[in-house]
């Protein structure tokens, strides 16, 4: 039986899983170009990673990038694929000193932690898991699952692979990096070493999800430069670079902001603000799915700082820069990639949809290269807070996913 094979194929998943959470590796945006990777912990687990690869005989990289690159050779006449997840976790609440907490036979009910309950009424996909296995942590921590999951399910079906010789393959390529959640990770990524044209990264959400588009994203920086005067004084002489920059946020229109967009609407983010009279600054994201729409939005946002500079006869200066693009098009352009994870899908039974990302991954950044990178599902839920979980379930099901996909590549 399928279902009796698989955990027999993966049965080391949830040890391995529970083992990569021990590791405290929340990552410090603030330490970002100081260090890398920017938490010690990070490296522990890196270095850990690469052991565990050797160990399997793959041939493995680790250098002063800090990405652990491994390959496991394969049938040399078909294209290399690559898999990558991230080893950081999110500092949005504490990261470190997680006790995990396994929920076996798991009934159904809110699941009462410390101090925070995860609501079934708030997780309807908890129904799903009825009788099954959930993972959460004690409460007082994040889980990790974002993106730990991703690294136990690439190394569990690496690990089958390596003692399953009769199986046809590709050479395999896995990338664990650094530092994903402060953005940062991929400045240093050794894209000259990725030889594989597809890169799957495991690093998505809820099961049956595959995500093949996210947003273009830029950063600005608006500068006001006004003249102070003694405000008895300023009639006529004083320029208010602060007003300029008021002037400016209000004319970005709210109904294009975080709080009222969602699906394919882009939008304009104030992140902060500050400022005196003599001068101010601005700091906003720009995000939007289509590249008419993104240059739009740029365009808007250098005309709105002008108009608010000639109004309050200030200056103005805007600078834009470009943090990743829309993967949607390196995806269209190798239909392959998506279409094994449909095929593998169909093969297991499985129901799959794409879905949207309003935010990017890592792929984003080697889509600019051209590699195709879908993100495929771990199974988790809640990322980023107390309340995250992961169904052990599903975590079992994107591995042999990511295992029929391979085998579609092999044919
Ligand atoms: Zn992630």
């Amino acid at each position: 039986m399928w279902d009796n094979h698989r955990m027999q194929m993966f049965k080391d998943l949830e040890e391995r899983f529970l083992r990569y959470t021990g590791y405290d590796t929340m990552s410090a945006p603030e330490l970002c170009g100081m260090r890398r990777p920017t938490t010690a912990g990070q490296e522990e687990l890196l270095e850990h990673l690469a052991a565990e690869l050797r160990g399997m005989g793959l041939d493995v990289g680790y250098g002063s990038e800090k990405v652990v690159m491994g390959t496991l050779k394969g049938d040399p006449s078909l294209s290399p694929v690559a898999f990558m997840a991230h080893v950081d976790t999110a500092d949005d609440v504490p990261g470190n000193g997680v006790k995990a907490r396994v929920w076996r036979d798991y009934d159904g009910s809110d699941i009462v932690l410390d101090g925070v309950t995860i609501r079934t009424s708030e997780n309807p996909d908890l129904q799903l898991y009825r009788g099954g296995t959930i993972i959460t942590s004690d409460g007082t921590t994040l889980l990790g699952a974002d993106d730990k999951a991703g690294v136990a399910i690439i190394m569990e079906v690496v690990g089958y692979l390596s003692s399953h010789p009769e199986v046809r393959h590709p050479d395999i390529e896995v990338f664990f990096t650094p530092d994903e959640e402060t953005g940062d990770g991929m400045s240093a990524f050794p894209f000259d070493q990725m030889r594989s044209r597809i890169c799957y990264t495991l690093d998505g959400g809820p099961e049956g999800e595959v995500e093949a588009e996210c947003f273009n994203a830029a950063s600005a920086l608006v500068d006001f430069c006004g003249e102070a005067t003694h405000f008895g004084d300023g009639r006529g002489r004083m320029r208010s670079a602060v007003t300029a920059a008021a002037a400016f946020v209000s004319m970005l229109p709210g109904s294009e902001s975080p709080q009222a967009t969602d699906g394919r609407y882009g939008y304009y983010a104030v992140e902060r603000m500050e400022g005196t009279t003599a001068s101010a600054r601005v700091e906003l994201l720009i995000r939007d799915f289509s590249s008419d729409g993104f240059e739009r939005r740029i365009a808007a946002v250098r005309a709105a700082a002008e108009a608010a500079a000639l109004m309050h006869r200030v200056d103005a200066d805007c600078s834009i820069s470009v943090s990743y693009r829309n993967m949607a098009d390196a995806n269209r352009k190798r239909p392959e990639a998506l279409e094994a994870v449909f095929r593998a899908a169909s093969r297991l039974g499985m129901d799959m949809h794409e879905a949207i990302i309003r935010g990017g991954t890592d792929g984003a950044r080697l889509a600019e290269k051209g590699i195709a990178s879908p993100n495929l599902f771990t199974g988790g839920h809640c990322y980023h807070s107390l309340t995250e979980w992961i169904a052990l379930e599903a975590m079992e099901r994107s591995a042999s996913l990511v295992l029929a996909i391979i085998e579609e590549l092999g044919r």
